[in-house]
């Protein structure tokens, strides 16, 4: 008897193999049974013609209504010739199928009006009808009954496969039966009283309702029993992941009465909202633990975690130890740094004139430092006399080294990888604390996903005395005239003391920039079809502003490619508000925190995804002053990108905005690049729609791993996260 490991060639000829291998990797019968339908079909239910598209490669079935042979003059060889037109239609609309030349004459005698049938091509169109030109197909019933039907299709239910135009969905139904009848009972490696509990059936049977179901309740059972194997792998892995790094030893880093924490808070010049001293609470006990904490912070955009970030630093300081934060770019590294020493004042001061009794110094370590101030930071990293270290990922480096290392905060988790988060880690002798923040709010079951080995706390509330922000969309193609009252707008709020961006896509100019480069700009709409004009650039808009509808206002410009110390100029002068108007590209996307800022104009907002927006517009409204953001766009009314940019505007609920963002975008793309070896293990399982599933999954996984943290009483299960977990895509799971 064949098992999942039988390669497919001990079956299955190679005509069919080689194929199956080309396209989808496809090498086992483990393999082809785990390449899913993507639907079944009801045997008679006809596939819905109209909704075909263009270009698309599908798999239709249909009934035969004409078939008939034309002659035609072929422009090539300007010779006479004969095609065959059939007609198939799904009773409402049709689709013609066409065959040339006159050795296809014998078709006729297959698709005879009547005839029902499965048909495979590229959808065309020819005079504004949609054709199949040389399809494939499949007689499902003839109208000769004497017509034997191949016994896959026998069924009343067919399954609908991912297929090629190598490979069709026929083909690997029939692979698919003839692996099925070959293979012996597969052992089930979830245990028995979890299947109980949640009425899954067994894998076997789960297998082959999967591609053969008499039913379609049988189908989704079966469904819902693979998705579960999928959800509790991963929670698994998870599971050990965490429950290995619990068990690692960290030294505990208690709070010290009297120390730069308690003149900290002494000197804070607002009080802490109660989001902030509860999650302050969880920081500073789980600091105190001899095992390292692992938490994600999720607050919304401006919800202050920059300050609970700051004051679990400073109880690591107090009890001897140094902090890292890490920040996805310079602007917002150097930012920090100088956020932090401003709201410590005195007490970043220590061991210099001016300085308070207690204290620390704030190092900022950036990849771009000039020599000597490198040197210095890089000395009081290494010696200690730094508490923090603020910098990107060139913190990372090699040479960096921490005399105390006790506690990284990842800032902006979405733009790093777990890799870096572990390499960090790497960093210190015990494993020190981690804190992860991110203002992107995500939907849970990412959260518990991506960020599964970590602990969450949510800051919801923003601070007390926020104006709100008003969002318009500003539709230049429909009326025009509102881009002039938008930059109207721009001088009234830069009259009243107040501040603006003025957001681009592109940075421009330079004939260097590669579309490398604007895609990282682009974000996740970059592979929509590029649109009329290349998107509006920074280096266009800046000058053109100057002379027109901002002259006399002060404007800097911000961007990419600028050299570091000009970006942190820039950055300075805007947030000491002698700039006016900051045109940039989305580098201000996160964290930029200039409270007087009241407004913003995003041109080409289109060309932004959801929650780069989202982002983008929590730039303002940080003050006590209302903001106002406004969406310039030529997407024209009812365009799927206007229908986006109306969803914004509407809402500044950011989890809300989440799953709208989830939705638009590919999985793959939300897990980003360093998580697409976990996705690919994600084959029917849906982060979004399976939320219960997913729950339930993780709470079966945390259970089983506390009880029997090697699963040696479940060798099966153990097996197949062995597997999961050499496959080197996913190899990055477990580095801690
Ligand atoms: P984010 O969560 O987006 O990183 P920040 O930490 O940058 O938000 O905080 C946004 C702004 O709110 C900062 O200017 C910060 O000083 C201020 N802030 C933080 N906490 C409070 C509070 N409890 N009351 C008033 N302002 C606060
Ligand atoms: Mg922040």
């Amino acid at each position: 008897m064949a098992d999942l490991n039988t390669p497919l060639s001990a079956i299955l000829g190679s005509r069919t193999t080689k194929p199956l291998e080309k396209a989808f990797e496809i090498r086992t019968i483990g393999d082809l049974l785990r390449h899913y339908p993507r639907r079944m079909d009801e045997r008679g239910e006809l596939t819905d013609l109209a909704s075909l598209r263009v270009d698309e490669d599908v798999t239709v079935m249909a009934e035969v209504r004409s078939c008939v042979e034309r002659d035609y003059r072929n422009q090539s060889t300007g010779r006479r010739d004969v095609r065959i037109e059939a007609t198939v239609s799904d009773g409402r609309g049709s689709l013609q199928l066409v065959f040339f030349g006159g050795r296809n004459r014998w078709r006729t005698r297959d698709l005879v009006p009547g005839t029902l049938g499965l048909f495979s091509g590229k959808v065309g169109e020819f005079r504004s009808r949609r054709q199949l030109i040389h399809p494939d197909y499949m007689i499902l019933q003839s109208t000769d009954m004497a017509m034997q039907e191949a016994d896959v299709f026998a069924r009343r239910l067919i399954a609908v496969y991912p297929a090629t135009k190598d490979v069709r969905s026929w083909t690997i139904a029939n692979s698919v039966g003839i692996a099925l009848d070959s293979l012996g009972h597969i052992t089930d490696p979830l245990p028995d009283e979890l299947r109980a509990r949640h009425g899954l059936m067994g894998l076997d049977a789960a297998i082959r309702a999967m591609h053969q179901p008499d039913d379609r309740d049988q189908w989704f059972a079966a469904r819902r029993r693979l998705k579960w194997d999928e959800a509790l792998l991963v929670q698994l892995v998870l599971a050990q992941r965490r429950a290995r790094a619990a068990a690692n030893p960290a030294t505990p880093r208690p709070p010290r009465a009297g120390g730069v924490l308690d003149a900290f808070d002494a000197r804070l010049p607002f009080t802490l909202t109660a989001g902030q001293r509860e999650v302050g609470a969880v920081l500073s006990e789980e600091i105190a633990a001899a095992h390292p904490m692992h938490r994600l912070l999720q607050g919304e955009v401006g919800s202050g975690k920059t300050v609970v970030a700051l004051r679990a630093m400073l109880q690591v300081v107090d009890a001897g130890g140094q902090a890292a934060l890490l920040a996805p770019t310079e602007v917002l590294a150097a930012q920090h740094a100088r956020t932090i020493e401003e709201l410590l004042g005195p007490l970043a001061r220590a061991g210099q004139l001016g300085g308070a009794d207690v204290g620390t110094r704030v190092a900022l370590l950036t990849g771009s430092l000039g020599a000597a101030a490198r040197k210095s930071a890089l000395l009081d990293a290494a010696g200690g006399a730094a508490g923090i270290v603020v910098g990107t990922h060139a913190l990372i480096q090699e040479q960096v080294q921490f005399a105390e290392l006790g506690l990284v905060v990842v800032d902006e988790q979405h733009r790093f990888g777990v890799e870096q988060r572990d390499a960090l880690r790497g960093k210190a002798e015990r494993p020190p604390h981690v804190l992860v923040m991110t203002a992107t709010p995500i939907p849970r079951t990412v959260a518990m996903t991506v960020f599964g080995d970590l602990d969450t706390s949510t800051l919801a509330e923003l601070p007390a005395g926020r104006a709100p922000i008003s969002t318009a969309v500003v539709p230049v193609a429909e009326r025009p005239t509102w881009l002039e009252r938008a930059w109207a707008r721009v001088r009234e709020e830069v009259a009243a003391g107040h501040q603006a961006f003025v957001v681009c896509p592109r940075i421009g100019a330079d004939l260097s920039e590669t579309e490398a480069e604007l895609d990282a700009e682009l974000g996740p709409f970059a592979d929509e079809p590029r649109q009329r004009r290349p998107p509006l650039a920074v280096l266009d808009i800046a000058p053109m502003l100057v002379e027109g509808p901002l002259a006399g206002l002060r404007l800097g410009v911000l961007h990419g490619r600028l050299l570091p110390d000009e970006k942190d100029r820039v950055m300075g002068d805007f947030a000491a508000g002698r700039l006016d108007v900051l045109v940039a590209t989305t580098v201000v996307e996160v964290g930029v925190d200039v409270p007087n800022a009241t407004v913003m104009a995003v041109l080409d907002a289109e060309r932004f995804g959801v929650s780069q927006l989202h982002q983008l517009r929590g730039r303002i409204g940080r003050g006590s002053a209302p903001g106002v953001c406004l969406l310039v766009t030529e997407a024209g009314e009812g365009s799927p990108s206007r229908a986006r940019l109306d969803a914004i505007a509407a809402t500044t609920d950011g989890f809300a905005l989440a799953r709208l963002d989830v939705e638009q975008r590919r999985e793959g793309d939300v897990l980003g690049a360093a998580q697409s070896g976990r996705r690919s293990q994600l084959r029917l399982l849906s982060l979004l729609r399976d939320e219960d599933l997913i729950v339930a999954a993780r709470a079966e996984a945390s259970e089983l791993v506390a009880r029997d943290p090697e699963l040696s009483a479940f060798p099966a299960l153990a097996a197949e996260l062995a597997v999961l977990q050499a496959d080197e895509r996913t190899s990055y799971l477990d580095k801690a």
